[in-house]
């Protein structure tokens, strides 16, 4: 008799692991409450444009490729990848300037001395460690289970940390290689991804700027929701069961063990093994009974959360040139826009946002001569957002967007408009705050520090996803799915897998 995997969720996490369980040779069900797959990377459809509802950069493509030959695949037998030129564009507001990154130094270095001469020699210094660092990482840390601080804080990690200056924050280390104000943004934008602020995040992950300007920016044909499809298909493949409209109510916990789950409307599953990709906090308190928690209310509500996004998605009669297909506007008082986040909750004045428009890559995303645009306002968990807050905000962010861009007549062009906040966040993925991304990756949010992959109350209760490690993105996901299923069968390595048992 094959050992039944329970997977609650279908993000990258929950995908992940159900692929890689069932490959293993374990019974394998996936329950997804909403009505598709993918969780975060949800897509929709409506008159003519196809909007990938999350995330839309792909990075990190060794991860994905590691994570599809360990499943036996290749991933050019399932997506047709397009490397970006450029990677992205910056609009800087009030200034009659945009630059464009390449991920390729030969181009961005001369942008870099334009920005702040002396800067390219720094750059490639930067980008020299960075790549250093990401190796070290995906050795030793990305990989690898926490069970103690020892794990974390070994003398060769202490070593290895204080000689990188890991352990400041981002800000600071990236002050001490370039001062211009526009030149740092760059540098410290990345920090998005994972949902932190330059304050409040170690140096540690200066590795994104390996990440970005090093390994480059790719689009899948089609649109991110193809790698969700293609996940869905391998786990299929090994049997897996993906069921959708199935909303986990509880986990059964009885004597200390996970024993299957119900689902909203009283359906009982046994299973061997229970792993959640659902929010961890929202795991925690709302799925498993008291004694089974791994924190209370009060932990969780201390956690600093990632933001929370205004999201619009548009459908534009016409095309704009203006734009490539990642575009990036800088706030111009970056400390007060990322205070207005984390600190001192409040839509934010002077916003630095993010504008994809996957239709200059992709026809097939929006009808002939129109554009089908994402925008993206990081704002604070939690915050209020009223639908008439949401009218009154998405007005202020088109009218930037015509000054800025420089598209006078954009709001009139619009021809299909729809808002997702805070309580689409809550509403849609059960995520703790209306948190877009999860926890935030402070020191004290990493590794060791992370919300673990296993209760410790519950024997056969594992985690998945953006909540534990290592943390946010969809590749990272996809490496949390590696660590679940690690704790499942003992391996206790801390470097990426070459093979799966059975
Ligand atoms: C707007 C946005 C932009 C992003 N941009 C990028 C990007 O460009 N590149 C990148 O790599 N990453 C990006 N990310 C981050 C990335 O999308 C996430 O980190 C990742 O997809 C999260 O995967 P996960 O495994 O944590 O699961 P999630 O995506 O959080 O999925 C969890 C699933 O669990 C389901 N669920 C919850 N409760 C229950 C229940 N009770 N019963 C059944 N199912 C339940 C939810 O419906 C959901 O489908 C972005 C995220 C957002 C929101």
């Amino acid at each position: 008799m094959k050992k039944h995997a329970v997977i609650i969720g279908s993000g990258f996490g929950g995908l992940g692991s159900a692929c890689l369980l069932a490959k293993a040779g374990y019974r394998v069900t996936v329950l997804e409450k909403n009505e598709q797959p993918g969780g975060r990377a949800s897509v929709f459809s409506e008159r003519g444009y196809t909007f990938d509802m999350g995330p839309s950069w792909y990075l990190m493509p060794d991860i994905f490729e590691h994570f599809f030959q360990l499943m036996g695949e290749k991933v050019e037998d399932h997506l047709v990848l397009k490397k970006l030129e450029p990677s992205y564009r910056i609009f800087y507001k009030d200034e009659d300037r945009t630059i464009d990154i390449f991920s390729d130094l030969e181009k961005d270095i001369p942008t870099f001395e334009m920005l702040e001469p002396g800067s390219g020699a720094r750059l490639r210094e930067y980008l020299k460690r960075a790549a250093y660092q990401y190796d070290v990482a995906k050795k030793r840390f990305l990989f690898k289970n926490y069970d103690s601080i020892l794990d974390f804080l070994n003398w060769e990690t202490a070593i290895e940390g204080s000689r990188l200056s890991v352990f400041s924050n981002m800000d600071s280390y990236v002050r001490k290689f370039f001062k211009t104000p526009a030149v740092q943004k760059i540098m410290q934008y990345t920090l998005v991804f994972l949902g932190s602020s330059p304050y409040n995040t170690p140096a540690l992950y200066n590795i994104m700027s390996h990440i970005d300007f090093s390994m480059g920016v790719f689009y899948p044909q089609g649109g991110i929701y193809e790698l969700v499809k293609a996940l869905v298909r391998i786990a299929e493949k090994h049997g897996a069961v993906v069921r959708t409209h199935a909303d986990v109510a509880r986990i059964l916990v009885e004597k200390g063990t996970a024993i299957g789950v119900e689902l909203v409307g009283g359906e009982r599953i046994e299973a061997d093994i229970v792993i959640s990709n659902a929010d961890m906090a929202f795991t925690d308190l709302q799925l498993l009974p008291e004694e089974s928690r791994v924190k209370d209310e009060r932990y969780w509500k201390s956690r600093t959360l990632s933001p929370s996004a205004f999201i619009m998605y548009l459908g534009i009669d016409g095309r704009v040139p203006e734009l490539t297909h990642h575009n990036l506007i800088f706030s111009k008082d970056w400390k007060k826009n990322f205070s207005e986040i984390f600190d001192n909750p409040q839509w934010p004045d002077d916003p630095s946002l993010y504008i994809c428009a996957p239709s200059i890559t992709d026809p097939n995303v929006a009808p002939d001569g129109k554009e089908n645009l994402f925008v993206l306002v990081p704002i604070a968990p939690n915050l209020s957002d009223a639908d008439e807050q949401l009218e009154l905000y998405g007005e202020k962010i088109l009218q930037m967007l015509e000054t800025t861009l420089r598209i006078p007549n954009l709001r009139e062009r619009i021809e299909y408009k729809k808002f997702f906040s805070v309580k689409d966040f809550k509403q849609r993925y059960n995520s703790f705050g209306g948190s877009a991304l999860g926890f935030a990756h402070t020191l004290t949010q990493t590794a060791i520090f992370r919300p673990n992959n296993v209760n410790p109350n519950v024997r056969n209760l594992y985690y998945a996803g953006a909540g534990t490690n290592p943390g946010i993105g969809m590749p990272i996901c996809l490496i949390s799915a590696e660590l679940a299923y690690k704790r499942i069968v003992g391996d206790k390595s801390s470097g990426p897998l070459t093979s799966l048992q059975r």
